[in-house]
């Protein structure tokens, strides 16, 4: 069975970590331990969880000219992603400052830099030639996103968005959408309801007017919805260590599995098992699974 090809268009960053005892308050100066450079982003974190998998996929996006640049191009290679990435001459590459206190909370400023240089008119019809699904997220400008989905479902491919960092979006944009994947807050934004029970999710469906939903409720699983069928995937009991990435490996599983020609339910299974497996490890993409592990898990 020949496999589909996928084309993530998003954001990459170079995330910038260091550990506190506790978050500052405003004001206060406290010392960092380290300071750790990890590829991130979560277009690129999509990405790479698709290639590590083994999948057909092609990452499109911006970087500045500049050594975090083209350390993230470099890094697509080493993780089976084909690299459509532009470097420009206009802003310096994504970064985000991220510092972790020892209760694991963790505190964020996104610098979008290259990122914000995707433009509704850079999108050009080559970037779709040959690929089956587009993979989206909200870390470039929504026009941009706007214009993709427009172009690709003029041209009859299978659109994937998360909706991430949450933002209220309008009805056409919607429509676009053949797989939605949402966690309860990006539910909440885009629907107008939170959900306490699953009838919620049903209800959110209609508002929304995707054609398929997921929403994704960490330990407590996920649910699909298509309209038709509704079914519930429970998360794997495992020791989680650090549960950067869940949704982005939840993603990378899911439509792997779909590339391959695997059910809705098949890839949801498979895409709990990617979550689980990346959620006992630390990290974002350095805890991604290959296809090697997630079968050792299996036996
Ligand atoms: P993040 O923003 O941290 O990447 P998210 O909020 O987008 O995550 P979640 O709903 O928290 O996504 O998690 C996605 C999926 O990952 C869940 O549906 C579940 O299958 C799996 N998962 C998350 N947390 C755990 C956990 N502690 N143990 C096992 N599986 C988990």
């Amino acid at each position: 069975m020949s496999m589909k090809n996928i084309v993530v268009i998003g954001s990459l960053n170079m995330d910038q970590v260091t550990r506190v005892h506790k978050t500052p308050k405003i004001g206060e100066t406290v010392s960092g331990n380290g300071l750790h450079h990890n590829p991130g982003g979560k277009g690129a974190n999509q990405a790479v969880a698709l290639g590590k998998l083994g999948a057909n996929v092609t990452m499109i996006g911006k970087v500045g000219n500049d050594t975090f640049g083209h350390q993230l191009k470099a890094n697509l290679a080493k993780m089976n992603v084909k690299d459509n990435v532009e470097v420009t001459e206009n802003a310096s590459t994504g970064l985000a400052f991220i510092m972790v206190n020892d209760n694991a909370d963790n505190s964020i400023v996104v610098i979008e830099g290259a990122n914000g240089e995707i433009r509704p008119e850079d999108v050009k019809s080559e970037w779709f030639d040959k690929m089956d699904y587009v993979a989206l997220q909200l870390e470039i400008p929504i026009e941009t996103v706007s214009e993709i989905l427009k172009h690709s479902k003029k041209l009859g491919k299978t659109t994937f968005l998360n909706p991430a960092p949450a933002k209220v979006l309008d009805d056409q944009l919607l429509e676009l959408v053949d797989y939605l994947v949402v966690n309860e807050t990006e539910f909440e934004q885009i629907s107008g309801i939170s959900y306490t029970q699953h009838n919620d999710l049903i209800k959110g469906y209609e508002k929304i007017g995707v054609k398929n939903i997921i929403l994704t409720l960490g330990t407590k699983g996920a649910w699909f919805y298509d309209g038709v069928k509704q079914f519930h995937t429970p998360a794997k009991v495992v020791k989680a260590v650090d549960t950067t990435a869940a949704g982005d490996s939840f993603i990378g599983g899911f439509i792997y599995e779909l590339s391959r020609g695997g059910t809705a339910q098949q890839a949801m299974e498979f895409a709990t098992e990617v979550a689980a497996f990346t959620v006992t490890k630390l990290g974002a993409q350095s805890a991604l699974p290959y296809l090697s592990d997630i079968k050792k898990r299996a036996i």
